[in-house]
């Protein structure tokens, strides 16, 4: 068993017990993690997460949680936050590098300022580095892993830097399931300021237009189909607005579900499946989650998988 002062005599920063996810998911739903940690350095966090390792206590590495749907039952085991430890972004001779806890909104102005290409289109994700990594976040054609050169992950204890080509990424996913994404450095070609200043603007305007950005949400929940929308499909199905308890199908953007206010994460559960559900009886296409579940029964798995 871990103790909250043998983790409190490595970890400096913050360390809650029993501390509810709502407070750190965009949805605003899920319940208490039996340890919350946010290191107040690198070295903090490396040695707690070894200490973790060493012992078999499970651990789950969080960014801002925007695409995290926790079940009411909350998680076992420690929740750690890169936020506050691994925040800077640096040039590193010709590449970007820029650690797991640093927000995209501030990786996108960093690059756009100096006039580098290539990731002004994830502006507006409100994730961090880390979280885009390991999901391969993008939109609008690109992807985090479009100019990624290396990552440096701890991989059971070790630290590693991983090639782009052996990173495994996929349509919003990686091969870093397991690992702690410390650091990524990518290559980004030269653009005009002004012209990427211009896009990064035109995208967020265009996602505050299109997205229920006032309610609680989790972005897409759903992955789009091959040569297929699943906004589109849950619109065609009468979806929009059907609601379970306080989670809603947003009747602004159908692949987007919202938190009226209150909503638990059992209400979000019953609401994708009626979703899955009623888009494949009347379209034949399964879709498959985009967001990811954590802590929920086999109960719970099963309507989720
Ligand atoms: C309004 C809104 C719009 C969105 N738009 C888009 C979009 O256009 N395109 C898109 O792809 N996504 C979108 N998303 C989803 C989400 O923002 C992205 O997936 C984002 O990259 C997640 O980052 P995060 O830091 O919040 O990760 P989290 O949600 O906290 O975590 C996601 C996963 O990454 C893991 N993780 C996080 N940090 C680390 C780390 N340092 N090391 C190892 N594992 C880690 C977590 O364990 C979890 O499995 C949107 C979400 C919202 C709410």
């Amino acid at each position: 068993m871990i103790a909250l002062s043998d983790i409190q005599s490595i970890v400096h920063g913050l360390v809650a017990m029993n501390e509810p996810m709502e407070k750190y998911t965009w949805m605003r739903v899920g319940g208490p993690a039996d340890f919350y940690l946010e290191p107040a350095s690198r070295d903090e966090l490396i040695t707690v997460l070894r200490y973790f390792g060493e012992n078999r206590y499970p651990v789950m590495m969080i960014g801002r949680g925007s695409n995290l749907l926790v079940s009411d039952d909350g998680i076992r085991g420690a929740v750690v936050n890169v936020e506050r430890c691994l925040s800077d972004i640096v040039m590193d001779g010709d590449l970007v590098s820029a650690q797991a806890g640093a927000r995209l909104t501030k990786f996108v102005d960093f690059c756009v300022q100096r006039g580098l290409a290539g990731v002004e289109m994830l502006a507006g994700i409100p994730g961090t580095v880390g979280g885009a990594v390991v999901m391969n976040a993008g939109a609008h054609g690109g992807e985090t892993a479009d100019h990624i050169v290396d990552v440096e992950v701890l991989r059971q204890g070790a630290l590693v830097w991983v090639k782009k080509a052996d990173a495994r990424f996929a349509y919003r996913r990686s091969g870093f399931a397991g690992d702690v994404v410390l650091t990524a450095r990518f290559r980004l070609p030269a653009g005009d300021v002004d012209a990427l200043a211009k896009r990064r603007k035109e995208l967020i305007q265009k996602r505050n237009a299109t997205q229920p950005l006032e309610l609680p949400n989790l972005g897409s929940m759903f992955k789009n189909p091959p040569n297929n929308f699943a906004a589109k499909l849950i619109e065609e199905a009468g979806l929009k607005g059907k609601k379970v308890g306080q989670a809603q199908v947003s009747e602004k953007h159908a692949n987007f579900m919202v938190n009226l206010g209150g909503a638990k994460a059992a209400d979000v559960v019953r609401l994708i499946d009626i979703v899955r559900r009623t888009v494949y009886q009347r379209s034949g296409i399964m879709l498959e989650l985009e967001v990811k579940p954590v802590g929920f029964s086999e109960e719970m798995k099963a309507l989720l998988a």
